[in-house]
Formats: C-alpha cells, sequence, structure tokens
C-alpha cells in the first residue's frame, strides 16, 4: 500500500476507485450510477472539452442546444434505435409532488400525471431529426453540421465512476448530408478527430475500426469506433461514430430537393465522446504513487514548492518564485506555487504526486545561491538540477518530453499485448492468463461472436481499419474467415 492506495497489480479496480476519490476527481452521489465531479476532476474534463471544441469548430461544425426531455413517441420512430434503448430509459410520467401531510410525507400527484411521458434523453438522434425536419427543405441547407455538449441519461446496471455512469456528460455531433458519400467521409473525418485527439492530447493510443453488426450503435448502419487498452490488460470503448444511412431520416421524413428539383431523404451521421475518457486518461497512464497526467490536459502543469528555515529565506525565495511563475505563464504554462505554511515539503510533494502534476520545481536558499532549481518530472520520478537561466524554455521542452514519453508507454505496453491466436483453447488461455486484445480469425457470424462471448467473456472490439486480407480459419468454429478481428475483455 503506497499513499493508501489499494495495490494496483493485486486489485486494479479497488486501486482504479480509490485513486478516483483520494485525487478529488469524483464521487458517489446517493443515486446509484450518478456521480459528483469534484473540481480537479471538471478542471480536466473542462481542458477536453475545450481541445475537442475546437477541433469540432476546426473542421466546420457549430454547437446548438436541444431539450433533456424527449417525447416518449418520438423514441419508437426508429425501430432498432427504440429496441437498443427502451431497456435504459428514465421515463418522466408526473409533473407534480403532493404533501400529504401525513405518513406517506410527500407523493406524487396521481392527478399530474403527463399525457404524453417524457423519457430523459439517452441521446439525441430522435428529438435533433425531429427538428431537422424543419431545418431542411433544400440542398442549399445541406451539410448541416451541428454539435451539442450535453448531459444524457442511460439506466446502467453495472456502474463504475467515469467509466460507466447513469448519468454522464459527453458531446454528440449530428450531422445531415446530401449523399452517402459525403455522409460517411464525416463519419470517418470525426473518428480520425477522436484518434487525433486520444494520442495526442490524452497520450492514449487507439486502435481505429468498425463495429460487428451485433455491437454498432442502435440505428446505425454502421459504427466506427477508438478502442483503448488500460493498463490490467482489458479494452476499453473511447469514442465512437456513426454512419447512420437514410434510416432516422426515413423515420423522420427528412427531404430535401436537389438541384434537379428531386426530393430525396438526407444522410445522417453522430458521433460521441463521454466523461469516460476520464477513465481512460486515469487508467492509461497512472502507477501506485497516483495519477500520472499527460502535460496536455493537466490542469496544474508545474508545482513549485518552497524549501526555507526561516522567514528570511522564505522571503528571498517568494521573489525568486515571483519571476519564475512569470516566465512560465508567459509560455502558457500553468503554474501553482505551493506555500501554505502548515505542511512539510516531503507532504507537498506525495501529495502532487498523487495529484498527478506533471512537473514539480523546489527551491531552497541553496539553490538561489547557486543560480539553480530542483526539478522532478512526475513520469519517471527523475531529478535534475537546472539553470534559473531559460529556465521557463527548460520547462516547455520537459513538459513537451513528458507529453510524448507517456504516450510511447502506453503504446509500448499496447504492442506487447496484441497476441495472435489460431486456436480456441490458447485464446483462452491468453485471455486468462494475459489479457490484452487478441487478434482471431473469426467466421463472421453472430452466433460465434456470442458464443465465445458466453465462453469467455471476450467481446469482438472491432475490425481494424488497416486490417490486411488473410486467408484462415475461425479460431472456433474453423470456418474460413479472410482477416482477423481484435477481441478483449471489455469496460
Ligand atoms: P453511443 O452513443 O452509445 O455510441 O456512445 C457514445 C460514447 O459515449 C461511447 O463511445 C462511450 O465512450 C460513451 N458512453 C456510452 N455509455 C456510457 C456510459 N454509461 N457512461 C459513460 N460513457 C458512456
Amino acid at each position: 500500500m503506497k499513499k493508501g492506495l489499494p495495490n494496483r497489480s493485486a486489485d486494479y479496480s479497488a486501486w482504479y476507485n480509490e485513486l478516483v476519490k483520494k485525487t478529488d476527481l469524483a464521487e458517489n452521489s446517493a443515486v446509484r450510477g450518478s456521480m459528483i465531479i469534484k473540481p480537479y476532476g471538471f478542471a480536466i474534463w473542462e481542458k477536453m472539452q475545450q481541445a475537442l471544441d475546437k477541433m469540432f469548430k476546426d473542421t466546420g461544425h457549430v454547437n446548438a442546444y436541444f431539450p433533456l426531455l424527449i417525447p416518449k413517441s418520438y423514441l419508437s420512430k426508429e425501430a432498432d434505435h427504440v429496441d437498443g434503448f427502451a431497456k435504459e430509459c428514465a421515463v418522466v410520467t408526473h409533473y407534480r409532488l403532493k404533501n400529504t401531510e401525513g405518513e406517506d410525507g410527500v407523493i406524487v400527484d396521481p392527478d399530474a400525471k403527463l399525457e404524453e411521458e417524457l423519457i430523459i434523453r439517452p441521446t439525441s438522434e430522435t428529438v435533433i431529426w425531429n427538428t431537422y425536419k424543419s431545418w431542411i427543405q433544400s440542398y442549399r441547407d445541406l451539410p448541416l453540421l451541428v454539435n451539442q455538449w450535453a448531459n444524457v441519461m442511460r439506466w446502467e446496471m453495472r456502474t463504475r465512476l467515469f467509466l460507466r455512469t447513469a448519468e454522464f456528460l459527453w458531446q454528440e455531433g449530428h450531422t445531415a448530408h446530401a449523399t452517402k458519400e459525403e455522409a460517411i467521409n464525416e463519419t470517418k473525418q470525426m473518428l480520425d478527430v477522436y484518434a487525433d485527439f486520444a494520442e495526442n492530447f490524452m497520450a492514449v493510443p487507439v486502435i481505429k475500426g468498425i463495429k460487428t453488426e451485433n455491437e454498432k450503435f442502435a440505428g446505425a448502419v454502421s459504427t466506427f469506433t477508438i478502442e483503448a487498452l488500460m493498463q490490467d490488460g482489458k479494452a476499453l470503448q473511447a469514442g465512437t461514430s456513426h454512419f447512420l444511412g437514410q434510416n432516422f431520416a426515413k423515420a423522420f421524413d427528412v427531404k430535401f430537393s436537389d438541384k434537379e428539383n428531386n426530393l430525396q431523404h438526407v444522410w445522417g451521421t453522430s458521433w460521441g465522446v463521454s466523461t469516460r475518457l476520464m477513465g481512460a486518461l486515469i487508467m492509461a497512464h497512472s502507477d501506485d504513487e497516483g495519477l500520472v497526467l499527460p502535460p496536455k490536459l493537466a490542469p496544474i502543469q508545474v508545482v513549485i514548492v518552497p524549501i526555507s528555515k526561516n522567514q528570511e529565506e522564505l522571503e528571498q525565495i517568494n521573489e525568486r518564485v515571483k519571476i519564475i511563475q512569470k516566465e512560465l505563464k508567459e509560455l502558457d504554462i500553468t503554474v501553482k506555487y505551493d506555500d501554505r505554511d502548515s505542511l512539510r515539503p516531503g507532504f507537498k510533494y506525495a501529495d502532487w504526486e498523487l495529484k498527478g502534476v506533471p512537473v514539480r520545481i523546489s527551491i531552497g536558499k541553496r539553490d538561489i545561491d547557486n543560480g539553480s532549481v530542483e526539478v522532478v518530472r512526475r513520469d519517471t520520478k527523475e531529478k535534475n538540477s537546472y539553470s534559473l537561466n531559460n529556465i521557463s524554455e527548460t520547462i516547455a521542452e520537459l513538459l513537451d518530453n513528458i507529453q510524448q514519453n507517456i504516450f510511447n508507454s502506453a503504446l509500448s505496453y499496447r504492442s506487447q499485448n496484441i497476441t495472435k491466436v489460431d486456436h480456441f483453447d490458447e485464446f483462452k488461455k491468453v485471455l486468462d492468463e494475459k489479457g490484452g486484445f487478441i487478434s482471431a480469425h473469426w467466421d463472421g457470424t453472430v452466433e460465434t461472436e456470442k458464443k465465445i462471448k458466453e465462453l469467455t467473456k471476450a467481446t469482438i472490439r472491432c475490425i481494424p481499419l488497416d486490417n490486411l486480407q488473410e486467408e484462415g480459419k475461425c479460431v472456433y468454429t474453423g470456418n474460413p474467415s479472410s482477416q482477423r478481428v481484435l477481441f478483449a475483455k471489455a469496460y
């Protein structure tokens, strides 16, 4: 046990839960599956939002907001969609409570029953396509490239902070296009945006792929996904981008007149990432000492801790720190001076290490005399003394280096944990003893996919986009197969 955290290799799940709580990222609320995101956790989410929002706008999207409550009748308009989401829907049936002033206390007022029940959005395709009907008439109205930042609710039975909650925060893009080709390009473009964000901001390598029919989004023609690998060998679906074909346009009668004045149904996409990304970030990099945050998403990138024997020394240090802070801020580096006088430096070190701050600078009288500072990087825990000349450039370089190093470690872990397997016994053995992704042939049927899941708990995470065509035999049935797919146990 370090810092009161459960042992990561012995009980990964307990380690994760404790880490999230001890680092003040989030906590459970009175309602199962509804979490409270605390300020430190929300600060990371805000950084994610800012980066993603910029990427969406750079690719031509605009933000809008649609209602939380959806008439129940909307949901049933697209048959597959309702099938997929019905079991997870929270329903609003009444609009008033009544205080009985008796034993029952406050009850739902039976006289305030809604004529049409309302669904708390599990996703917004239905309300948005119902709106698009009046927004789209002609080819001039297309493409329509809208994103919304919102909360949604899916009544999940097995929940875990960030990774799977009943209420979660996310963004959902909903676009409408004149042609199939354009909609498919949009679906792929947004998958690339997600992959770019995961790798270059979160420092989490991802595999881009297509979901099987069985795993695709309810109502989509096809679902593209980015899949990441966590340190316990389990996979995590980190983001999805759906090609909706004309399914929602047909369900909600959304048509446009093309240049030749013919009426046609429009083509659609939707794509989303959620606060699950917080879980991915935590699980992909953190260690026994606590969080390891990539510099690009760390709310505090540098912390400075003074080491002084007396007030006079402290004043000298304070003066020097002011200059360092100013220089770092000029390079847009977020810096915190931890001058809490009631705590010893050792305690502060452990505290910031737990919180995952990428760089720690400590500065004492001797450092000032030598014109240097002591710098410790969180990822490798390496300690170095650096000259105060050019300290901001040195730190900026170090932050870049940490960002890259965290990504490289995660990539090397993933590379070591993709195993090619050709026999089912070996499949089960690798899954039990090693975990990770298993690259195996599959006969393409839902029956085999379900059987393998039933026997091993592993699901097909995706058919990788960069797959090679290769003749082989299904790992379970021995039937012919033309390519390998990636299996894993997943969150
Ligand atoms: P979907 O609309 O089902 O494609 O979901 C979009 C994204 O939201 C997924 O790729 C997940 O990363 C995320 N997600 C789905 N369900 C949950 C949940 N219960 N909690 C947190 N994130 C979720």
